[in-house]
């Protein structure tokens, strides 16, 4: 079991990743060591909100080929308040219009110093060939269907946070689990910290084949309120459909919807997380979204920790400790110690 580092001086021995692909290749102790470095750093910066100086020196670049609102600012936000440069590649406007391969502006990027890439792509698969073909740290920032590995830390972050602990909890994946990459990294994360995981939503979402992974299937959200800790409602992914899963959104809604009714049946204490963007009305009525059980806004705020939790552990540390002229180079500095 990896030990929780007490200062941000070296990134602890146990983590030995350069990059972060995926939660299905993480151990159980590497994700615990994620979340409580994350924990460290959400107290050491006052809530996310205070900077520290430990990753001064290195240079992040976030590398977004599909729309992002949550992840992007968060990723740059967390590279900022822990000293890093951020550079913001945007693809309109690049010279892969020119016909630059994918492969080739990344090198190029990755020759001009930077330290880690930051990327989301529509291609299941896209960070780890990046991760092939780069030197430096590549982070998964949710590519196609596939993994949303820092969605999956964050969401059972705040599960964490709340409920102490995660082994034992009962945990409802609501919606369309086909396409949704946070079911994914979540179902990984989850079953490896002992929860308990229910996936529900339509046959047409939620296959059968979920349980060879040891999660439960129901296609009956009026069954499974009750039993449940938590609930994460998941958004209908439409971009990523060719064909129409159900006859109608209103009849989705009808049945899948978390509802201030259904509420009225889960046990008190029911924990309401959705990784947005929210279709209120759709996998959640407004009502639900906004009660006091929902931590929708704080899983945005402990997105910021989870990615500074992962900037830090994938490339901190990693520059000698005095530059060629001698002087101490920025890393550890007061206000970074805890
Ligand atoms: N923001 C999450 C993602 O990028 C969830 C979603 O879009 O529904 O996968």
């Amino acid at each position: 079991m990896p030990s929780v580092p007490h200062t941000f001086d070296t990134v602890p021995q146990v983590w030995p990743h350069r990059h972060l692909l995926d939660l299905e290749r993480l151990t159980p102790g590497e994700i615990r060591l994620l979340l409580d470095t994350a924990a460290q750093l959400k107290e050491a910066t006052a809530g996310c909100r205070r900077k520290l100086t430990i990753l001064a020196g290195r240079t992040i670049v976030n590398l977004f080929f599909e729309n992002s609102t949550r992840t992007r600012t968060s990723f740059s936000l967390a590279a900022r308040r822990l000293g890093a440069d951020v550079v913001e590649f945007s693809a309109s406007g690049s010279s892969l219009s020119k016909g630059e391969s994918f492969i080739d502006t990344a090198k190029n990027l990755e020759a001009m110093g930077i330290d880690a890439v930051v990327v989301r792509h529509s291609t299941p698969g896209t960070p780890h060939l990046l991760a092939q073909h780069l030197d430096v740290g590549v982070i998964n920032a949710g590519d196609g269907a596939h993994e949303h590995p820092t969605q999956g830390l964050l969401d059972i972050f705040s599960i964490r946070e709340r409920l102490g602990d995660i082994s034992g909890a009962t945990v409802g994946l609501v919606g369309d689990i086909a396409h949704s990459r946070t079911a994914r990294s979540n179902v990984w994360g989850l079953l490896k910290l002992g929860a308990k995981v229910i996936v529900c939503g339509p046959p047409t979402l939620v296959s059968k084949r979920w349980e060879e992974l040891g999660v439960e299937v129901s296609h009956n959200l009026d069954n499974i309120v009750p039993r449940c800790d938590v609930l994460n409602l998941l958004r209908i992914q439409f971009e990523r459909q060719n064909t129409r899963p159900f006859p109608s959104v209103r009849e989705y809604a009808h049945l899948y919807a978390m509802t201030g009714e259904r509420l009225k049946r889960a046990r008190k204490d029911l924990l309401i997380l959705a990784p947005g963007p929210i279709n209120r009305g759709v996998e959640v009525t407004a009502d639900v979204a906004d009660c006091p059980q929902s931590l929708i806004l704080d899983q945005v705020t402990n997105g910021l920790a989870v990615r500074m939790a992962t900037l830090w552990l994938t490339c901190g540390n990693r520059l000698p400790q005095t530059d060629q002229a001698g002087h101490a180079q920025p890393g550890l500095s007061a206000e970074g110690t805890l």
